[in-house]
């Protein structure tokens, strides 16, 4: 039979009506509409058939319908679609049919998908316009239908556009388990790529080894953890740029239950990200590793085995990275003198996320720097020990004051500050900041004087014991 193939252009997508009057969309199905479910859902697809997401055509939508259903029917995956489909043909129990319905479903929707169109009421793309309203049962966190008080306007149900509801059916391929279910949304395409990537990856060994365990789980049950492993672990695993990527990155936190459903969001801020990029490369990546085991909570590191035992305790670097709080403490050692890093890597982390000013930065270290090299030649311990207890900024400044003085007295031309260098640089918000000031200096002086302040330490231990041991005599 010869096809005569005709073709009429609307919009920006081409329809090709064949002899038969079989309606076929060439035109771009899918675009990116900010919509978390429905671009983590594009994603899923995409990487399911190994296209771009714009490449995307009627025909890969029909071609994972059955994979798709292979993988949902199992029983961690069921379990898992509870929480974010309830009530939906594969979740009710009452549905004996399963396989029948949600393919009919499926087919559906793909059946109504329109050529796109310049405007629509989804309330995702906005391209497109509704067929019909959608409950919790189809698309995560919108509402039972009944309950009209859940939409706009009291609507019977949320507006969404075939296509992106069939994306939404394929999110769970993309999500991650852990506790509830987290979800990454990214502006950054090469984020969104890599992590669907892998995550599909991880469904397709399931299939292979026919064992099914639902969606990607890695034992996280913080997630706040998973996240920052989930970041890392694109990081790591796919040589890029990252650096330069300067992305956007949210997670959703949530179940869709029918009791209890529950969404936690988190902002991941751009330097954030661009510092852990950049890290993996820096010489003292090993370190930095140390600095995020000493974040961990609650954890008695003589008992640990392997990292299941202490993974879902809470951090307080990540969670201090993720709230904007400084992690500057974290990088210093007081029991061991010790400043974990080195100076490049904290300044690091200070231009990177904290913002810091970088005048302010060589400021505070030229003056670590000067105040070790007084401690060490005037074999002053006893001004270290002041300069890490002082507990306010009055007290703090009377310490470096009295420094001053001594330098002068030992003979030291040059001042240990200028007045421009104490008010710029050193404390620019006054009581405010001191705290971080003093953390740098101790941090500085760590460094430089480590190896000598533990010897002075032993020294100060063998006094000690022989004056305890003259004492004894004496008694
Ligand atoms: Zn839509």
């Amino acid at each position: 039979m010869i096809v005569d193939w005709g073709k009429e252009q609307y919009g920006i997508g081409i329809i090709e009506i064949n002899g038969n009057g079989d309606k076929m969309v060439e035109g771009v199905i899918y675009e990116f509409t900010g919509n978390p479910f429905v671009d983590a859902g594009i994603w899923a697809l995409s990487r399911w058939v190994d296209k771009k997401p714009e490449e995307l055509n009627e025909d890969d939508l029909k071609g994972i319908i059955d994979d798709i259903i292979y993988v949902y029917l199992n029983k961690a995956w069921s379990k898992n679609l509870f929480s974010v489909f309830p009530n939906n043909p594969l979740t009710n129990p009452a549905v004996k049919d399963k396989k029948e319905r949600y393919s009919k479903f499926l087919m559906e929707l793909i059946e109504k998908i329109e050529v796109s169109e310049a405007s629509g009421d989804c309330i995702s793309c906005g391209r497109r316009n509704r067929v019909e309203r959608w409950g919790k049962d189809k698309i995560p966190l919108t509402g039972s239908k009944k309950f009209v008080n859940y939409f706009s306007y009291a609507t019977d149900g949320a507006d969404y556009c075939p296509a992106c509801t069939f994306a939404v059916q394929f999110v769970p391929i993309v999500m991650y388990a852990c506790g509830n279910m987290l979800l990454l949304h990214s502006n950054s395409e090469k984020v969104m790529k890599y992590w669907s990537k892998r995550t599909v990856e991880n469904v397709k060994k399931q299939i292979v080894a026919r064992e099914f365990t639902g969606c990607f789980n890695e034992g996280y049950k913080n997630p706040i953890n998973a996240l920052f492993h989930v970041i890392q672990d694109v990081i790591l695993h796919y040589n890029e740029r990252w650096y330069l990527e300067k992305p956007s990155i949210d997670f959703y936190h949530f179940t869709n239950y029918n009791q209890g459903p529950d969404l936690n969001i988190y902002h991941v801020p751009t330097s954030v990200f661009t510092f852990l990029a950049y890290i993996p490369q820096h010489e003292k990546y090993f370190d930095w590793l140390k600095v995020v085991r000493r974040g961990y909570r609650y954890v008695n590191w003589e008992k640990i085995k392997e990292e299941g035992d202490y993974k879902n305790n809470p951090n307080l670097v990540y969670n201090n990275l993720l709230n904007g709080k400084s992690i500057i403490g974290f990088f210093i050692d007081r029991k061991n003198k010790e400043a974990i890093g080195g100076w490049d890597l904290i300044k690091n982390y200070l231009l990177e996320v904290r913002n810091m000013d970088e005048k302010r930065i060589n400021t505070i270290k030229k003056i670590g720097d000067e105040l070790a090299d007084y401690i060490e030649t005037a074999e002053d311990i006893k001004t270290l020990k002041k300069l890490e207890t002082a507990s306010n900024y009055k007290n703090y400044r009377n310490i470096l004051r009295i420094v001053i003085k001594k330098r002068i007295e030992n003979g030291i031309e040059d001042p240990l500050f200028t007045f421009d260098d104490y008010v710029n640089y050193l404390f620019p918000e006054g009581s405010l900041t001191w705290r971080e000031t003093q953390d740098l200096i101790l941090f500085r002086i760590y460094e430089k004087l480590q190896f000598w302040i533990i010897q002075q330490g032993k020294q100060d231990e063998i006094v000690t014991s022989l004056e305890l041991e003259e004492s004894q005599e004496e008694e």
